[in-house]
């Protein structure tokens, strides 16, 4: 406006003012200027060379006709006006270019790139920190589950004091231990309850049974139905006997009475127990060479558990095996002490193998033997109540040695 009044007026030379619009172009956004006639002859132009607006004369009829346009060309803010200057019609266009202005809002857009990056990282991390932060309570109570089993039941997950919902989980989760432990208790109780039953007077009958026998005439006919009598009595005794084991080895282990025992010693008496009664098996007991002296023998544990342990694996070897004999060998091996089992049996098939310590399994090889299947998860119980672990290496026809790992007694000195 200022430009097209100083022209019109005839105050200025266009030549200066050309000559500034170039000066400035070199240094500054200059707006360059053209003005026209209503009937589109060029009046002034600031540099008809770089001419960066190319007018045309539908665009001057529609300036004349609205007053002012604006519009956008490469970049270039565009502006287009209608000027009267003493009572004629002018039409100004300027089109400047706002340099600074883009170089803002690239600034503010990349800016605002690496702000909503940046953030988004940040709301990333802290929403792991504080999802971590919230769910640790969950989190505390899934380890403290996952460490109650079967054989722990006692134990309890640690009250919360937030009064929250997972204060009333915690609470809830507990009521239900108890009640689980309750049950527990009463199966075990009456498990162990009726074989004592059962067994008192099965003990009469065996011996009543015994005596009949150590009476009755040589070829007298009932000698034999006695017999037959006194066989079957004495595996139900065998059978009630491991039920009253089965009861005994679920015992929490801190309730165990321990003392500290010498394994071959026990293995020893296990031995004798196993060969009552079998005239014609043959159970060796080899004692490794490298042990350095007794004291690296003794674990900490229950005589009477261990010896029903190494009875019933003694007893399963020979019982499977044809030439009913039992190799156990006795080693140590840093701080535990190994006991292997090793028969020339049928073995285990593989498939069998990861079942025969479930109770009351039985594979399809033993199904003309006499026994109940309880036997082995006898066995693992009593290890596992000692802090040890109960390994089998066997195949199919290749014999079954299974290997008994205890841990030695830390100060060795028997009691
Ligand atoms: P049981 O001897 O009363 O059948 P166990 O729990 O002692 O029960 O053993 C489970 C099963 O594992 C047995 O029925 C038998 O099939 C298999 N088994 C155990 N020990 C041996 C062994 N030494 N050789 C072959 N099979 C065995």
């Amino acid at each position: 406006m200022t430009k097209a009044e100083l022209l019109l007026s005839g105050n200025i030379d266009p030549e200066i003012l050309q000559t500034i619009y170039r000066q400035n172009r070199e240094h500054l956004s200059e707006v360059e200027i053209a003005i026209y006639d209503p009937d589109f002859n060029l009046l002034y132009h600031d540099a008809i060379d770089i001419d960066i607006v190319q007018e045309t004369e539908e665009m001057i009829d529609e300036i004349l006709e609205l007053g002012s346009i604006e519009f956008r060309q490469n970049g270039w803010q565009v502006i287009g006006v209608h000027y009267r200057h003493n009572e004629q019609d002018y039409v100004v266009t300027g089109a400047g270019f706002d340099r600074m202005g883009y170089e803002k809002l690239t600034l503010l857009r990349n800016t605002l790139i690496k702000a909503s990056v940046l953030g988004l990282i940040l709301v990333y991390f802290l929403g792991l920190v504080f999802s971590r932060e919230v769910l640790s309570p969950l989190r505390n109570i899934a380890n403290s589950v996952s460490e109650i089993t079967a054989t722990n039941l006692n134990l309890r997950l640690r009250p919360r004091d937030s009064g929250d919902e997972l204060t009333d989980l915690t609470l809830h989760f507990n009521e239900m231990l108890d009640r689980l432990e309750q049950s527990f208790q009463s199966q075990r109780e009456f498990v162990h309850n009726i074989s004592h039953e059962i067994k008192t007077p099965l003990t009469a009958i065996i011996t009543e049974i015994e005596l009949a026998l150590f009476e009755a005439e040589e070829g007298d006919s009932r000698k034999e139905t006695l017999e037959v009598i006194l066989k079957d009595a004495r595996k139900m005794d065998r059978i009630v006997q491991n039920l009253l084991n089965m009861a005994k080895s679920h015992y929490d282990p801190s309730q165990l009475s321990k003392k500290e025992i010498r394994v071959d010693e026990v293995l020893m008496d296990a031995r004798t127990e196993a060969l009552r009664g079998r005239e014609s098996a043959e159970i060796s007991l080899h004692v490794d060479e490298d042990i350095p002296d007794d004291t690296a023998l003794i674990v900490n544990g229950n005589a009477y558990l261990l010896q029903v342990a190494f009875i019933n694996l003694m007893d399963n070897a020979v019982k499977f095996s044809t030439d009913k004999k039992c190799a156990v060998s006795l080693g140590a091996e840093g701080e535990s002490i190994k006991i292997i089992f090793a028969d020339r049996g049928p073995g285990i098939r593989p498939e069998d193998s990861s079942r025969i310590f479930e109770p009351f399994y039985r594979t399809g090889a033993s199904a003309n033997l006499e026994g109940s299947g309880i036997g082995l998860s006898i066995v693992k119980k009593i290890i596992e109540l000692h802090g040890g672990s109960i390994s089998l290496i066997s195949g199919d026809q290749k014999g079954s040695s299974f290997t008994v790992s205890l841990e030695r007694a830390e100060h060795g000195e028997k009691q």
